[in-house]
């Protein structure tokens, strides 16, 4: 399905009233290419990438998580740019899951590590690399 501004606008109303208590105010939308990443967050703005064929449920996920960094930097109040997918982010997402069981993706990337995966012969830095990066993100997650 192709994204739109009218559609995301529509979605963050129903999100916004289903998961966040209706606390967040409309933010501005872009729609953006990019090969690395589904969706980003700058202050006040969600950024979705327009090349991926998304699926409702898809686009959902994404949509959530850049709702969930506009909760911390908006309602909590201090947003971490270094690492976005700190433990304040993460309360939020165990939040929203205990209270209304639904699993917001950790993640807003395209998955080097699926990249990896598919790929028929990996480096030895290719290996290490998905030795490392489960357990490097999970660490920086609860430090910060
Ligand atoms: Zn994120």
């Amino acid at each position: 399905m192709q994204v739109t501004i009218p559609i995301l606008k529509e979605m963050f109303k129903e999100c916004n009233k289903t998961y966040f208590e209706n606390k967040l105010k409309m933010c501005n939308f872009s729609l953006y290419s990019s090969t690395t990443e589904k969706g980003r967050f700058t202050t006040g703005r969600i950024w979705i990438n327009k090349r991926l064929n998304w699926t409702e449920e898809t686009l959902k996920g994404v949509l959530i998580h850049e709702m969930v960094h506009y909760y911390v930097d908006n309602i909590i109040g201090e947003y971490n740019f270094l690492f976005p997918h700190g433990y304040k982010f993460i309360k939020v997402c165990s939040n929203i899951k205990k209270k209304y069981g639904y699993e917001v993706p950790m993640s807003d990337t395209i998955y080097r590590y699926s990249i990896l995966k598919q790929k028929e012969s990996l480096t030895i830095t290719e290996r290490l690399e998905i030795l490392c990066l489960g357990p490097i993100n999970y660490l920086l997650s609860w430090i910060f």
